[in-house]
């Protein structure tokens, strides 16, 4: 066993270590000398729909005004490489977050829709099944329904990311210690009964967490997903939820595999929803410094951050125009959906919305706003995002995936690894020959 363990570092080693060094035009070649050391604990963030036009939007987003320089963000820090994505062949080019989830957390390409099996339907290991088998603790922390193909794709074994119920349901199998997002309507009485019985401590406020003491927790904090960050922003569910979980996992000796999902930045990708999805990023980053900081206080674990695809093809700058204005998408103060529920119960609504936006909209927008009104919420939530995505010179080219290579982010023992161009399945590859 010790044997072979060891013959898995080695081919990792052997294998990627050539990729490393040909990737260092700016950082000193590696020196095989300096093989990273194995981690005893392994934290996998995944930003869902974060394309990397979506961190250089939040450096510029993040970016104060008033000073010179444009301020690097965490995500420029950790920068180690790219990612392609792509589905099975049978899938395209263009995949969907179960068939990443899959790829990144057992290695294998699938089809889009497919929650941890392989082409042929046959249920595949995933690094947290593994890590599991070899006596660490595992976790998943979201702010999506925990049941998400992101999360499923690494507990669940499913034909389809549409199953939500059965998929709640097999996680009573997975054994994963921790599990922390929302989603309580997939989880009836009886089952929530048998997590109990499983020595689970249930519960459905982010505020009960400070007093979880079992090393077991299911918590699920919403019905379906949690609010936007946009919406609460005292709150910060993901670090909170992020916090707990390294708290409780890395009570193992054997260490852990947690998995961390920025899982609504992807939403506001496909709602065309820039103020959503800056929010969403503000707090994933947020949530990226906290484990940074783990990382350098226990030099033993690492750090992966990733996204499973880019969704909604962002651009920043759009309309002919050589401009981007994230001022402006800073100081709307709600999301546009919840900007355009207020204003249909309210009198008042003009002056409201100009107080939620943060900024005046001339005559002609204000008409068009009041028409959209007439029409109900939907269109006016519509009418309210186009017209920020407008005024801030913010452009989206599909309301769906788009398959651009995303950036991988690493820090900690192993994180050369992650250097240079690879496929969203070597990046299983790499963190499962790492685990002990
Ligand atoms: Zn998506």
């Amino acid at each position: 066993m010790l044997f072979k363990r060891a013959m898995l570092l080695v081919c990792a080693v052997s294998i990627f270590l050539p990729l490393a060094a040909g990737a260092t035009t700016n950082n000193p070649a590696i020196d095989i000398q300096q093989a990273p050391a194995r981690p005893k604990n392994i934290i996998i963030m995944i930003g869902d729909g974060m394309g990397p036009e979506y961190t250089s939007a939040y450096r510029y987003y993040q970016d104060n005004p008033n000073t010179e320089e444009v301020e690097e963000t965490v995500f420029d820090r950790l920068l180690v490489g790219m990612a392609s994505t792509y589905p099975a062949r049978v899938s395209g080019y263009v995949t969907d977050s179960a068939a990443s989830a899959t790829a990144l957390s057992s290695g294998i390409k699938t089809y889009n829709g497919a929650i941890g099996v392989d082409e042929h339907k046959k249920p595949i290991s995933s690094i947290m099944q593994i890590a599991k088998k070899k006596g660490m603790s595992t976790g998943v922390a979201v702010k999506s329904q925990v049941n998400h193909a992101t999360p499923a794709g690494f507990l669940a074994h499913n034909e389809s990311r549409q199953n939500y119920v059965a998929i709640a349901e097999s996680y009573i199998d997975t054994d994963a210690d921790v599990i922390l997002g929302g989603g309580q309507r997939y989880f009836s009485e009886t089952l929530i009964n048998k997590f109990k019985d499983k020595g689970y401590q249930y519960i459905t406020e982010l505020s009960q967490l400070d007093s979880v003491k079992k090393p077991k927790v299911l918590g699920l904090f919403a019905d379906i997903e949690l609010p936007l960050a946009v919406n609460d922003k005292d709150i910060n569910s993901l670090t909170i939820e992020t916090k707990k979980a390294i708290s409780l996992l890395s009570q193992n000796p054997n260490g852990f595999v947690l998995l961390v999902e920025g899982s609504l930045i992807d939403w506001g990708g496909h709602d065309n929803d820039i103020v959503s999805a800056m929010g969403e990023m503000e707090e994933f980053a947020n949530t990226i410094e906290v484990v940074e900081q783990y990382v350098r206080d226990h030099p033993d674990t690492l750090v992966v951050i990733t996204a499973d695809h880019n969704t909604g093809g962002l651009s920043i700058g759009a309309n002919g125009v050589y401009a981007w204005d994230p001022q402006l998408i800073k100081g709307v103060n709600a999301s546009p959906k919840h900007i355009a529920e207020k204003a249909n119960e309210d009198q008042n609504w003009q002056q409201n919305m100009i107080t939620s936006l943060g900024f005046t909209p001339d005559s002609h927008e204000l008409q068009t706003l009041a028409d959209a009104r007439e029409e109900g919420t939907k269109a006016l939530t519509t009418a309210i995002k186009q017209l920020i995505s407008l005024k801030s010179n913010t452009g989206w080219t599909s309301g769906g995936h788009t398959g651009v290579d995303v950036q991988v982010f690493a820090d900690g023992p192993g994180a050369n690894l992650f250097r240079g161009h690879q496929d969203n399945t070597d990046i299983a590859k790499k963190m499962i020959s790492l685990l002990p």
